[in-house]
């Protein structure tokens, strides 16, 4: 966030008191549209499940060439993971596009770090990634750092996740018109299109439909998002840039959007319908650099003044803010009924909005804080409890945990304009990271309690984002 920014045009949010109203709360998706599904006892109209994600025991061994494969943990993976989307797209393409599946032509596998192998599109040498290769039509995945990092940090299925993308892009390359893609298509529409297809791909392990995987709908796919988190793109970077592969909150909207409705869906995102909607940007003028702002007392003063503005017209009165405070319930940042005030630990959460450090991080080492505003967002997710209190709304269960980080992001979107603290680059993808953390606030009732899904909690943080508060009340009600 950037503190001081010039005047704020005095928008008036919020219908927070819509929340007052006790509406029915439509949990099992019985409306037959898994899309409009946000009760919480569910992911998308499949229910919230809690076991081990990863290879399903017994799992058959996967009858495919990799060439230079040292069979090693990651390349088991990899190559179960290969077969697996496989054996998804021979499914999905007659049934979606009516088309046959023909397997890719060539998999490798390589180390970063010594190899040198070459695929059509060049030389592996030093190539931290995985990638898919139209040239010759071949997949490749780097088991030297790539992999081992991102299993280590957020499991197994993030293996899965990075090699459904990439077969996202084969299968893009085989649809062609059909998936609208030319040379002229942007990257990041092409990039929004590949997650976008692995979402598609988990729905159907979460639908225990795989041979190979099984993935939770709690723990399991929260662990996939997080590691959609890790292979964003940095902040400030444009939209529009050649290379740029969408923000993690632009990557996690489009892994949803195929995991709720499909291939077919992908298949139809374009350079006009997701332009709409990406919120990745450059860093305005002269904020390169500057996008974290130091938790302050002073920023906290600005905190709670852009929060005042954002729900004025809700008809609750408003919580103060205090350093220590009444209730000590959820440090580092609590909401205490009792008098109405936010109590925060300025310490903790000074830092927690440390910058992220992206060199530790790819390490796989701790990346120091969180972002100015992953704390911003703690703070404002205590804050609009305390507004939903003084409308009447329920502050202690799973939906008002929803409707809290669906106020979050209302009040992010709030920000997104001139004024004394505004949204900069990089700041919605800071409370993604968040909200997917075990411990975060964003999501959290007055107890601290959150739902298991992340899923949910990503999706109410978006869609109070795009689309306002109003919809908090009526889709958490
Ligand atoms: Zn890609």
């Amino acid at each position: 966030m950037i503190p001081g920014g010039g005047r704020r045009a005095l928008v008036a949010l919020l219908a927070v008191a819509a929340v007052a109203v006790s509406g029915c709360n439509d949990k099992g998706g019985a409306n037959g549209d898994p899309a409009k599904d946000t009760g919480a006892g569910s992911v998308s109209g499949l229910p919230v499940t809690h076991f081990e994600s990863g290879l399903k025991p017994g799992a058959p061994s996967p009858d495919l060439n990799v060439r230079n494969a040292d069979g090693g943990e990651d390349d088991k993976l990899a190559t179960a993971a290969i077969a697996d989307v496989q054996a998804y797209w021979a499914e999905m393409l007659p049934a979606n596009f009516g088309q046959q599946f023909e397997p890719v032509k060539s998999l490798l596998s390589y180390d970063a770090q010594t190899d040198t192998e070459e695929t059509g599109c060049g030389s592996v040498k030093k190539l931290v990634n995985a990638f898919y290769c139209p040239v010759d039509d071949s997949v490749a995945w780097d088991r030297g750092v790539l992999l081992p990092m991102l299993r280590q940090r957020f499991g197994p299925m993030s293996v899965v996740v990075v090699l459904a993308h990439e077969f996202g892009h084969a299968v893009q390359y085989r649809l062609g018109d059909k998936a609208g893609v030319s040379k002229s298509t942007p990257t990041v529409v092409k990039e929004q299109q590949a997650d976008c297809f692995a979402g598609g791909y988990f729905r159907w392990v979460a639908e225990d439909k795989s041979k190979f995987y099984r993935v939770s709908t709690s723990e399991g796919l929260n662990q996939v998002m997080a590691s959609m988190f890790l292979i964003r793109d940095q902040a400030g970077t444009s939209a529009a840039d050649k290379g740029a592969h969408g923000t993690a909150f632009d990557r996690t909207y489009a892994f949803q959007a195929g995991f709720e409705k499909g291939p077919k869906e992908c298949a139809g995102m374009t350079a006009e319908n997701v332009k709409a909607r990406l919120t990745e940007r450059p860093f305005d003028k002269g904020d390169k650099g500057k996008g974290d702002a130091k938790f302050t007392a002073q920023a906290v003063e600005l905190l709670k003044k852009s929060l005042d503005e954002a729900f004025q017209r809700a008809g609750a009165t408003a919580p103060e803010i205090t350093d220590g405070g009444s209730c000590q319930t959820t440090p580092p940042a609590s909401y205490c009924p009792g008098d109405n005030t936010v109590s925060i630990d300025m310490a903790k959460l000074a830092q927690l909005a440390q910058p992220i450090d992206r060199e530790a991080e790819m390490k796989g080492q701790d990346p120091g804080g969180m972002g100015d505003f992953a704390a911003f967002s703690e703070v404002a997710s205590r804050y609009a409890l305390g507004i939903q209190k003084g409308v009447g709304a329920s502050i202690d269960n799973a939906n008002a945990g929803l409707r809290t980080a669906c106020l979050v992001g209302a009040w992010a979107a709030f920000t997104n304009r001139p004024g004394d603290l505004r949204l900069s680059a990089g700041d919605l993808d800071e409370a993604i990271a968040d909200l997917l953390q075990p411990e975060s606030l964003v999501s959290a009732d007055v107890n601290g309690k959150r739902p298991d899904s992340g899923f949910d909690r990503v999706e109410a943080l978006r869609r109070g984002y795009l689309e306002g508060s109003s919809v908090c009340s009526k889709a958490y009600a």
